[in-house]
């Protein structure tokens, strides 16, 4: 047995289910039956030169000078990183090094 929940849109309780979906016949709105799952975000599993897990707050050190873009400088290595942060894209590490913010790649660091 089921039972047919109100419509989230409007609240009308005239909805019925249709395969898959819920239709509410006065809004036209449509839903799908089973609720989605709540999206567990993985946490990315992010790993530095040495294959060593980091986590959000440690500290790293630079493995290898990294050229800054437009030319402005090395970061040398041997740079200590304080309380990292992860972002999403392919440069996932978030770090303030002497007060500016850089978006590095893990492989470049090195659990300290
Ligand atoms: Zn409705």
């Amino acid at each position: 047995m089921s039972t047919i929940p109100a419509c989230p849109k409007c609240a009308s309780e005239n909805t019925y289910p249709d395969g898959d979906l819920f239709i509410c016949p006065d809004c036209a709105h449509e839903w799908s039956a089973s609720a989605p799952a709540e999206e567990v975000e993985a946490e990315p599993v992010i790993k530095d030169a040495n294959g060593n897990v980091l986590n959000a707050g440690d500290s790293a050190t630079l493995v290898k000078d990294l050229k800054l873009k437009g030319g402005s400088g090395t970061l040398k290595a041997g740079t200590k990183i304080k309380n990292i942060r992860f972002v999403s894209g392919d440069h996932p590490i978030d770090c303030k090094i002497d007060g500016v913010s850089y978006l590095l790649k893990p492989e470049f660091l090195k659990k300290a």
